[in-house]
C-alpha cells in the first residue's frame, strides 16, 4: 500500500509542481489513509484519489478596478470548485497578497473533508484573490469587490456554490459582494454566507469558528476528565478566528497569554480580559490598526515585532498548557514545535488551516500531546455557514442559542467521527489520521455512488 501512495504523490508532484503548500496538504491526507486503501480495495479501483486531487474546475479572472487616485489596478481572482460530491461546493474567499493557486488548492482540498466531517450537504471550494484589502480606502475595497464579483457572479449560486469568509474578507466585504452579485442577477438568495444578521445572515456565524475550536479542545480534553478552565493559552491572530476563539476562552476560565498580527505579538502576563478584548476588536475591525498599540495601552503587555529571519515564532516560545494558532497556514514549524513541547504543552488546536508544516505534525503525532488538525477544530465555521444556508431556505432565523446548541452538537460529532476513526483503523488518539479518515470516506463512497463524473 505504501509503493501506492507513494504514487499518488508522485503523480500529484508531476502536475502540480512548485505547489509547495497543495503538495504539502496531499502527503499529509493521502499518508494518514493507507489503512483506509489498505482495507478497502474498492477505492483504489475506481481511482478515487486521483479524482479527488484534481479539482472538478478552477476558474481564474481578471480583477481590474480604479483606485482613489484614479489610477487602473489589475488583481487576480481564483474559484477552485474541489468537490461537489456532497452538495454545493462551500468555502471562503480569501484575500490577500500571498494568494496563489497552491494555496487556494490547498484550502480547497482541506475543505472536502472538514465540510464532510460537519455531516452537513456542502461540496468543497475556496477562492479569493492577490488584492491586499490593507491600507485601502473603504471606496477601493468596495470597487475591488464588486469587479471581483462582476465575474464570479456567473460561476456561483445558492445550489451551485456558496463562497464566505476568510483571511481578508470579513463582514465589510461579504457586504460589497452580496450587494454587486444581487444586483447582476436580480435575485435575493443565499448565495453567501456570513452576512449581516439584519438581511440574511445567522447569527453566531461570527463567532462560530473561534467557539467551535474551544468546544472541540474542550472535548479533547475532557476525554480523560479534564476541563479548559485555568488553563494558560497562547492564541496567535487577531483576526476573526483568534478575537472569538480568546472571548470563549474567557468565559470558561482560561488565562489568554498571547494574541498577534503580521507585525509582531502582545504578551500580556495579566491574561486577556473582556475590557482587551475590546481594545483588540475595535482596533481590527474598526480601525484596522495594528497590533503594538494594545502594549501602549495596557500596561505590563509587551509587544515583540516580528523577525522573518528567525527559524522559529518567538510567540511559541511562552510558556503555557495550550495553544490555539488561530492566523494563517505554517504558523507552527518544526522548531517551534520542540519549543511547545519543551515547555510542557498538552494541546494544540488548530484554528487556522494547516497551522503546523509537515515536520511540526509529525513532532507532535509522535508525542503524548492533544494535537488537532484545522480541519476537524475549526469546522465550526463552515457548519454555521451550513446553518445559514439551511436558514436562507427555509427563509427563518433561529435564535442564538439555537444556533449555539447546534454548533456544539456539531463540534461533538466531528470529535467523535476523528476518535472513532482513529480507533477503528488503528492510531488510536491520531486526530490526523482520524479527521482524514473519516472526512475521506464519507466523500468517497458519494462519489463511488455518482459514477465516474
Ligand atoms: P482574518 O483576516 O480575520 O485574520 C487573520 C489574522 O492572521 C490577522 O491577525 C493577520 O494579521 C494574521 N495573519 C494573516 N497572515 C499572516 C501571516 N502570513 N503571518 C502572520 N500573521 C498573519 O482571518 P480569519 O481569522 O478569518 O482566518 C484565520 C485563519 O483561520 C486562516 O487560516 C483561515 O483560513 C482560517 N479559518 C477561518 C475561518 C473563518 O470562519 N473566518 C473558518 C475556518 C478557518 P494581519 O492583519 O497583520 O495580516
Amino acid at each position: 500500500m505504501f509503493e501506492y501512495v507513494a504514487e499518488i504523490l508522485e503523480l500529484a508532484k508531476a502536475k502540480n509542481p512548485g505547489e509547495t503548500e497543495f503538495l504539502q496538504t496531499v502527503q499529509e491526507i493521502v499518508e494518514s489513509l493507507a489503512p483506509v486503501l489498505e482495507k478497502e480495495p474498492k477505492y483504489r479501483q475506481a481511482k478515487i484519489l486521483e479524482r479527488m486531487i484534481e479539482p472538478e474546475r478552477i476558474i481564474t479572472f481578471r480583477v481590474p478596478w480604479v483606485d482613489d487616485k484614479g489610477e487602473v489596478q489589475v488583481n487576480r481572482g481564483y474559484r477552485i470548485e474541489m468537490n461537489g460530491a456532497l452538495g454545493p461546493y462551500k468555502g471562503g474567499l480569501r484575500f490577500h497578497p500571498s494568494v496563489n493557486l497552491s494555496i487556494l488548492k490547498f484550502l480547497a482540498f482541506e475543505q472536502v473533508l472538514k465540510n464532510s466531517l460537519t455531516t452537513l450537504p456542502m461540496g468543497g471550494g475556496k477562492g479569493g484573490s492577490d488584492f491586499n484589502p490593507k491600507g485601502k480606502s473603504n471606496n477601493e475595497v468596495m470597487h475591488f469587490c464588486q469587479s471581483f464579483m462582476s465575474e464570479l457572479f456567473r460561476h456561483i449560486g445558492p445550489n451551485t456554490d456558496v463562497p464566505a469568509g476568510d483571511i481578508g474578507v470579513g463582514a465589510r466585504e461579504i457586504g460589497f459582494l452580496f450587494g454587486q452579485y444581487k444586483k447582476l442577477r436580480n435575485e435575493y438568495s443565499g448565495v453567501l454566507t456570513g452576512k449581516g444578521i439584519g438581511w440574511g445572515g445567522s447569527l453566531l456565524r461570527t463567532e462560530a469558528t473561534g467557539y467551535g475550536s474551544v468546544y472541540f479542545a474542550s472535548e479533547m480534553v475532557g476525554q480523560n476528565g479534564g476541563s479548559l478552565s485555568g488553563k494558560t493559552c497562547l492564541v496567535s491572530g487577531s483576526g476573526n478566528v483568534a478575537q472569538y476563539t480568546v472571548e470563549k476562552l474567557i468565559e470558561i476560565g482560561a488565562k489568554v497569554l498571547t494574541m498577534s498580527d503580521s507585525s509582531g505579538f502582545i504578551y500580556d502576563q495579566a491574561g486577556f480580559d473582556s475590557e482587551k478584548l475590546s481594545f483588540i476588536k475595535e482596533l481590527k475591525n474598526v480601525r484596522r490598526g495594528r497590533i503594538n498599540e494594545y502594549a501602549d495601552k495596557f500596561k505590563g503587555s509587551e509587544f515583540k515585532a516580528a523577525d522573518r529571519s528567525l527559524d522559529h515564532n518567538p510567540l511559541w516560545s511562552i510558556k503555557a498548557n495550550c495553544a490555539f494558532p488561530s492566523a494563517t497556514q505554517n504558523e507552527i514549524r518544526g522548531k517551534d514545535a520542540d519549543n511547545l513541547m519543551s515547555n510542557g504543552i498538552e494541546l494544540v488546536c488548530e484554528g487556522s488551516n494547516m497551522s503546523t508544516d509537515y515536520e511540526g505534525v509529525q513532532k507532535f503525532l509522535n508525542s503524548s500531546i492533544l494535537y488537532s488538525p484545522g480541519k476537524a477544530s475549526n469546522a465550526g465555521g463552515v457548519a454555521v455557514s451550513g446553518l445559514e444556508m439551511s436558514q436562507n431556505s427555509l427563509r427563518v432565523g433561529w435564535t442564538r442559542e439555537e444556533v449555539d446548541n447546534r454548533l456544539k452538537i456539531i463540534m461533538k460529532s466531528i470529535h467523535k467521527s476523528c476518535v472513532d476513526a482513529a480507533d477503528k483503523y488503528g492510531t488510536a488518539g491520531n486526530y490526523v489520521h482520524g479527521a482524514n479518515i473519516a472526512g475521506f470516506i464519507k466523500v468517497a463512497d458519494a462519489m463511488l455512488d455518482q459514477g465516474v463524473v
